[in-house]
């Protein structure tokens, strides 16, 4: 089960000259990426599209700190109790609250979504810079969703790039 939420122009991002509006956003638990083997308690991807019709996915890792994410704490305070039933809610968020002041340091490659229907040519950034997400807000998560990372994947002589 993905918790996904959906957002009215919540954010958009620009890759060389391609603009891409942000779709929606979920949630896994561990990470599904290793940075040099190591997994971390969560990962939020955001599936951005362009007017081509084409998927980028920004993916921001979260480890566990001492601090509160505020930006976690506004949606963790509607998350629906029981997984798989949508709900409605008027909260304002922005994904620049979220997202790390380094945002233009990543590692980039070509997959496919990890979910159903997985579809190939999605362009991946996982952003270098880790988020934080505290002990008590990655419980809260738990009490309604269980892990739900996909295993890690072999690379199949597909190029990681790092943007510096
Ligand atoms: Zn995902």
């Amino acid at each position: 089960m993905i918790t996904v939420v959906t957002a009215d122009k919540a954010g958009s991002l620009k890759i060389g000259d391609n603009a891409y509006q942000l779709l929606q956003f979920h949630f896994h638990t561990p990470s599904e990426e290793a940075i040099h083997g190591k997994r971390t308690d969560m990962v939020i991807h955001l599936v951005h599209q362009n007017s081509q019709g084409e998927l980028a996915v920004v993916a921001l890792l979260l480890k566990t700190g001492d601090t509160t994410n505020p930006f976690i704490e506004t949606l963790w305070n509607v998350m629906p109790k029981t997984p798989g039933k949508p709900e409605q809610h008027d909260v304002q968020i922005d994904i620049n609250r979220l997202l790390p002041t380094g945002k233009n340091h990543y590692y980039t490659f070509a997959g496919s979504l990890t979910t159903p229907p997985c579809s190939e040519g999605v362009k991946w950034l996982v952003l270098k810079q880790m988020g934080t997400i505290s002990p008590k807000q990655l419980a809260q998560y738990h009490e309604v969703y269980t892990e739900n990372a996909r295993p890690l994947q072999p690379l199949n002589g597909r190029q990681v790039l790092s943007s510096n």
